[in-house]
């Protein structure tokens, strides 16, 4: 395997520190490092940006991410077996790598990083999409961050670029087109990871955008979306019962049909809907 510095290759490092995978803390590695070089690009130019990334285990994509000339990178990682190889890389980058042993749920990472901010991350599967909605829903925007490039399961994948009309399509797919421009960028089979999942990966690419494409209050767009998709075979005006007190009158008045199903409605009616909720 060529490298793309002179530390040690992942295998190496992983029976060094013996980073015996834990499923728990969804751990599949990449230990290839033109694979994560090359998903470290698909971020764009990294110079004079500082990278936030979450869950850098041995340390393959924070390789990757140095190697191709980030500002600064901030990781944030929960499994403390992993501090001693990510302060290995941290020497050889002086100055450009700052590890922190958390949960990356319970930190507010914007206290050590400067814009321009970009989020890169193979992320554990299991909090993955939290921190999608999270970085996706914040109250104000532009968020603090400018491009979100992120690795998920093909699926979670399909349904963030899914459009109304079919099975994939949902409150992810709305929040994250109402706010970004996203695209899947790579795609990654099982083997690319070890140990190798059951599923194929894909790695998303999320643009803000200047302003959302329509008004609305993120948190209510988020509750009426949740709402409209839990019952997603359900007409509109039986899945968002409870919504207000004349829902149909609500829905109507958004200009949809209260027979229409969650799945056919566009972000334009869902944020409609949700500026009448608030108001
Ligand atoms: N970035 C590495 C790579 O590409 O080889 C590892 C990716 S692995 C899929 C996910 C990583 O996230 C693991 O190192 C795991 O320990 C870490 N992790 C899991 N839950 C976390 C959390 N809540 N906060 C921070 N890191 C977490």
């Amino acid at each position: 395997m060529t490298t793309i510095d002179d530390l040690p290759p992942l295998r190496a490092v992983i029976a060094t520190h013996d980073l015996s995978a834990k499923k728990s803390l969804g751990q599949n590695f990449l230990l290839d490092l033109n694979l994560t070089a090359k998903i470290a690009r698909q971020a764009g130019d990294l110079t004079g940006c500082d990278v936030l990334e979450v869950g850098p285990g041995p340390g393959g994509l924070t390789r990757g991410l140095l190697a191709e000339g980030a500002r600064r990178v901030l990781a944030v990682e929960k499994d403390p077996r992993c501090m001693a190889p990510l302060a290995e890389i941290a020497a050889r980058y002086p100055g450009r790598l700052q590890v922190i042993n958390a949960d990356a749920l319970a930190i507010d990472p914007t206290r050590y990083l400067t814009p321009p901010i970009r989020v890169v991350a193979n992320l554990p599967y299991n909090v993955g999409t939290e921190l999608l909605v999270r970085w996706l829903t914040p109250d104000h925007w532009p968020p603090f961050w400018d491009s979100l490039t992120l690795m998920f399961q093909k699926e979670v994948a399909e349904r963030i670029i899914a459009q109304p009309g079919g099975k994939a399509y949902g409150r992810l797919a709305i929040l994250a087109q109402w706010r970004t421009d996203p695209k899947v960028v790579m795609s990654l089979p099982p083997e690319a990871f070890t140990p190798a999942p059951k599923v194929h990966s894909a790695v998303v690419h999320l643009t803000r955008r200047p302003a959302p494409l329509y008004p609305a209050d993120a948190a209510t767009l988020s509750r009426v979306v949740a709402m409209a998709f839990n019952q997603r075979r359900k007409m509109l005006r039986s899945s968002l019962k409870g919504l207000a007190p004349d829902v149909e009158g609500l829905i109507r008045a958004a200009g949809l049909d209260p027979t229409t199903r969650a799945e056919q409605v566009g972000l334009e009616g869902f944020c409609a809907l949700a500026r009448l909720v608030k108001g």
